[in-house]
């Protein structure tokens, strides 16, 4: 990407054997028969001013991971850590605290905005809550100073989100989610409902903010080349782990794992004369409640071999900081 790259220095958020099983239960008793592993065994780091993309197809656990960042989902194990804080052990005060520097923007601009309040409550909300404001002037002029920051018209302000159209609503979730000036920012599919074009203009929105804020995201979508566009470094899961991660542009030119090669071959290319061989996978997602032994992509893989299914691959190192899973090669 042709902005400065900001990989340096401390992480911001540190992310270490991260895991999210659901119970299963059954019978009168409710007693827990199994466990889905939705997120099984994660780690990443994200750097101040840096975007991470976290793709898969629906169902990997990608959106579990971003929720159990903010602990709007409990992890089961592992650690999240922010500035150095430890999220899964704060206190609900310091939670709240914490929060106020993690948001989040959701998949559907159309559930995730409350019908009966206005712009002014939704977007003023945070600033209310955590007493940031000393006046209701005070707090209309900041609201839309946020407004005019995600370019919308302040006069909107009193309007209620019906009046919206979907981008425009969901420039609103962009306004919510800035009112408190976070440094972090999970975008939750944040642009998966919206038509492509409507999708451009909110992702450079956000590209946006994030150079003029020195924000960092974690940008989770299902889109390769919606995620390009935005992110420095992409990871690929696959059946809740992390088969991939890369820097973009080395994860675009050169994909070591075999699903993320599937997934690139189905991302347009700009030269048509450039052919891509389409990869199609074959079958569905395992069961996350049984996932298989092994590899776990082992019953998609086009080139699985049979220690693919009982060994589970090692991870391997294909230049700095771009790693994967898998036993080709050995
Ligand atoms: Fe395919 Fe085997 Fe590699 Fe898994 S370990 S991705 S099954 S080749």
């Amino acid at each position: 990407m042709s902005d400065p790259y900001y990989g340096n220095g401390q992480p911001l958020v540190g992310v270490s054997h991260l895991k999210k099983y659901f119970p299963v239960r059954k019978g009168v008793m409710r007693r827990v028969v199994a466990q889905v592993k939705a997120v099984d065994d994660v780690s990443f780091e994200i750097k101040p001013g840096e975007t991470l993309g976290l793709v898969g197809e629906s169902g990997c656990g990608k959106t579990t991971v971003g929720r159990s960042l903010l602990r709007l989902i409990e992890p089961s194990d592992g650690h999240v850590e922010f500035e150095n804080v430890d999220v899964l052990k704060a206190s609900k005060g310091d939670l709240r605290r914490l929060r106020r520097n993690m948001q989040i923007i959701f998949q559907d601009p159309y559930a995730s905005l409350n019908p009966r309040m206005s712009v002014l409550e939704i977007i003023g909300e945070g600033l209310r809550v955590h007493k940031l404001t000393s006046s209701t002037s005070e707090l209309e002029d900041r609201v839309r100073e946020l407004l005019d920051r995600v370019k919308l018209d302040p006069v909107y302000i009193n309007r209620y989100p019906h009046e919206f159209s979907g981008g425009q609503r969901q420039r609103i979730g962009i306004a919510r989610a800035l009112s408190l000036k976070p440094k972090f920012i999970v975008c939750d599919e944040a642009v998966s409902a919206l038509d492509v074009s409507i999708q451009a203009q909110v992702i450079n929105l956000l590209m946006d903010l994030r150079d003029e804020f020195g924000l960092s995201y974690l940008f989770v979508a299902h889109d390769l080349s919606v995620v390009r566009h935005i992110s420095h470094r992409v990871a690929v899961m696959y059946l809740g782990k992390i088969v991939e991660i890369a820097d973009t542009e080395a994860l675009f030119a050169s994909p070591m794992h075999p699903y993320t090669r599937a997934l690139l071959s189905a991302v347009p290319v700009a030269n048509p004369t450039a052919k891509r061989e389409r990869i199609v996978l074959q079958g569905d997602v395992p069961s996350p409640i049984n996932p298989p032994p092994g590899c776990p992509f082992h019953t998609r893989c086009p080139v699985a071999m049979a220690k693919c299914k009982t060994e589970v691959p090692p991870l391997k190192e294909a230049g700095s900081g771009h790693t994967y899973t898998c036993h080709l090669d050995e």
